[in-house]
């Protein structure tokens, strides 16, 4: 995936899914997952360090990236993990994705 295709990607996210907390996504190469997400405290922000990893296509790395994106409005919502809130979040993510960006 082009690195214009890839910020393309990542600006339609963050309108069309505002987060408040800071978020920095990185692609790069990643042991035995493909994707992974940090969160730490950035004054009194929260801060979240995505890692895509760079080997996937660009199918995977799409995937993954909706993937997290889902977590961190999950995570500002109702806390970590793949509960109701992730699930619902990465639904309406997923499906706007298909519908308004997959072309
Ligand atoms: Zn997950």
């Amino acid at each position: 995936m082009t690195t214009t295709d890839w910020r393309k990607l990542l600006c339609w996210l963050r309108a069309a899914f505002p987060v408040t907390a800071k978020v920095v996504v990185s692609r790069r190469k990643i042991k035995n997952n493909c994707a992974r997400t940090n969160c730490e405290l950035n004054g009194r922000r929260n801060m979240f360090r995505v890692y895509i990893d760079s080997k996937q296509d660009k199918s995977g790395q799409i995937d993954a990236i909706l993937h997290e994106w889902a977590h961190i409005r999950a995570i500002e919502a109702a806390g970590f993990g793949h509960g109701e809130s992730w699930s619902r979040n990465y639904g309406d993510v997923y499906s706007l994705w298909e519908s308004e960006y997959n072309q």
